[in-house]
């Protein structure tokens, strides 16, 4: 079979890969019927993900059917639609225990290595090993089509987990920083939560028509004070909660300044390298700042809210190409040619 393989120089290409076996009784194997190209594979091409390097078959957004079970998973048998979590966890280690499965020091996106696409052979291929397949896999029901429940593992686990950390309580005021698919599903997800207004911050116009068919306000970065507008468009009150979903240091300076008194700045934005925090101010207006990834125990909810109709990702899935033609797909994202957003794989 063929896959998505990052070559040396910070090159891609689609090469022969291993079939993957059932190692471990928990395992499962899935035939991938859809992958998404994110944001992190591009990095990981650049070799800004450790553990992501030459060889490291790419994809850790994807679903798919079934194909074997190993002896122990009880949930899942051949046939059965399911949705991945980006990572992998073991459900017993100090992390697991305490529900902060993302971080888990078998798993999770930072932990032992068992995360697609890093220390896992990836998705963007026909066949995935899914391990802890009983902690990790979801069904997906009937009625939600592969290119919405595609994004629950990640885009939408990780924008939930922005609008959880931040607090988000009915009648709030929220500004979320860049309106790429995560941002979007923090946008979305803010309106779960009860907010009364929210104010989406982005450069490109097609992310901001994009948020503003979300019921979103906006604001074109591209021109004027950005931490101004907010103001003024919550009636100088100040957000009570900023949303940092680029991984951009003035974007997170900005939403410093854009919270109350009191207020949270939630980051969900992968950092290229450290930021300094102005903490010599910051901590005389007691600003909190919650920090994390994606809240992968929340995705059986998330797949429920999509089922329901409460929310529609569809959008999202700007373009879908064949898994043959994956070279020009990552032309396309990373280039972010025809207003793309995200760009599904099918094998
Ligand atoms: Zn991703
Ligand atoms: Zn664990």
């Amino acid at each position: 079979m063929k896959g998505v393989v990052i070559q040396p120089e910070n090159k891609l290409a689609l090469t022969d890969v291993q079939e993957p076996k059932i190692k471990e009784d928990s395992d499962v194997i899935v035939r991938v019927t859809t992958s998404a190209i994110c944001g992190s594979d591009v990095h990981a091409k650049h070799g800004f993900i450790p553990g992501a390097g030459p060889g490291t078959l790419l994809g850790h957004e994807f679903v798919g059917v079934v194909e074997e079970a190993g002896r122990a998973v009880k949930k899942f048998k051949p046939g059965d639609r399911v949705n991945a979590a980006a990572a992998t966890w073991c459900g017993t280690c100090p992390s697991c225990k305490r529900g902060d499965v993302q971080y888990c020091v078998n798993g999770g996106v930072w932990g032992g290595g068992e995360v697609f696409g890093k220390g896992l052979p990836g998705a963007q291929t026909s066949y995935i090993r899914v391990a802890y397949a009983d902690n990790c896999l979801v069904h997906i029901p009937d009625g939600v089509p592969d290119e919405q429940a595609v994004f629950v593992g990640d885009v939408f686990s990780t924008g939930f987990h922005a609008a959880n950390e931040g607090n988000i309580e009915a009648g709030d005021s929220v500004v979320i920083f860049g309106c790429g698919p995560i941002g979007l599903g923090a946008l979305v997800s803010a309106w779960q939560f009860g907010a009364k207004q929210v104010i989406c911050v982005d450069m490109l116009e097609n992310r901001l028509q994009l948020a503003k068919n979300y019921g979103a306000q906006v604001i074109d970065a591209n021109g004027g004070n950005v931490v101004e507008q907010v103001w003024e468009a919550n009636k100088g009150e100040g957000a009570d909660v900023a949303i940092e979903a680029i991984g951009s240091p003035p974007a997170f300076l900005q939403a410093l300044k854009s919270v109350r008194r009191g207020g949270t700045v939630s980051v969900v934005g992968l950092f290229p390298a450290p930021v300094e925090i102005p903490i010599h101010e910051t901590a005389f207006y007691g600003v909190k700042i919650k920090m994390g990834l994606g809240s992968l125990t929340k995705m059986p909810k998330l797949m429920g809210l999509i089922e329901r109709g409460k929310v529609d990702l569809g959008p999202l899935a700007t373009h879908t190409f064949s898994l043959n033609e994956a070279m020009s797909a990552y032309d396309l994202f990373e280039n972010e040619k025809d207003k793309c957003l995200k760009v599904l794989l099918k094998p």
